[in-house]
């Protein structure tokens, strides 16, 4: 695993408009940290910054004590599973798209992931973005299919980072509680930040981060957030 650092960090779209501010908290190795609050928080845009969508305007991000920006985009990536909210998928077969976690993998390990996220039953279709182009041979997937998908890929990939960006919220309970017990286990030994809406969903997590505004409001473990109300 690797340890994920976050040092005074701030960020802006605009100028204008301050979306993080002075954000500094550690993941250590291994350990999971979620990040909760409002919507519009910028909790997202965490998990983006570390992905490298964009790259931090203060602060910065350390991964194993490197900066990132040191580290070419590709690399970082490499080492990161990104779980994201809404999942955009390649116009091939869904096998194809988790694959894309680890072209290398076996049919075994490919079938394993798919059965692990709930998506066996269809691997051979393809999603509905391919479908809209060539008629209607595809499948229409659900938001939370998708998920799924990205959820399989993950898995597959087996990283040494894992960014569950409201992984399981575009899912009915039933679906929820057995892909977040999937989660649970590929999350064991790896470093993971967790995105969420409600401190219910983040029980387990070793810290709790509390976002508002783009700063960081409170932090401690679950009970602790709770006997304070
Ligand atoms: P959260 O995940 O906590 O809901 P986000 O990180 O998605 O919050 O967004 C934080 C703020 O940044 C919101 O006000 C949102 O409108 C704004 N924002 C998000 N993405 C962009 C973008 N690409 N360009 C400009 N503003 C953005
Ligand atoms: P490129 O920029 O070269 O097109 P990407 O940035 O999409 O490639 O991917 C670079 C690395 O990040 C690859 O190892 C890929 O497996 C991984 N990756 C990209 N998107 C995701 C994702 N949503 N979940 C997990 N890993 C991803």
């Amino acid at each position: 695993a690797a340890t994920v650092r976050f040092e005074n960090v701030s960020f802006h779209y605009d100028p204008a408009r301050p979306i993080l501010k002075d954000v500094s908290f550690e993941v250590p190795s291994g350990k999971t940290v979620a990040i909760v609050g409002p919507s519009g928080a910028g909790k997202s845009t965490i998990s983006r910054l570390l992905f490298r969508f964009y790259d931090v305007t203060g602060g910065r991000i350390l991964i194993d004590g490197q900066d990132i920006r040191d580290v070419n985009q590709a690399s970082v990536r490499a080492a990161i599973g990104m779980v994201p909210q809404d999942t955009v998928l390649f116009n091939d077969t869904i096998a194809y798209n988790i694959r894309y976690g680890r072209p290398a993998a076996t049919d075994a390990e490919l079938h394993a992931a798919a059965a692990m996220a709930q998506i066996g039953g269809f691997i051979e279709s393809l999603p509905d973005g391919y479908a809209t182009e060539v008629g209607e041979r595809g499948l229409k997937l659900s938001g939370g299919e998708k998920q799924r998908v990205a959820i399989a890929r993950t898995i597959l990939k087996a990283p040494p980072i894992l960014v569950l960006d409201e992984a399981t919220s575009a899912l009915d309970t039933h679906t929820e509680r057995e892909i977040q017990e999937a989660l649970d286990r590929v999350s064991t030994g790896r470093t993971t930040l967790v995105i969420a809406h409600r401190l219910s969903t983040v029980v387990n997590a070793d810290q709790i981060i509390v976002l508002e505004a783009g700063r960081i409001a409170e932090r401690g473990t679950h009970d602790e957030l709770i006997a304070e109300g």
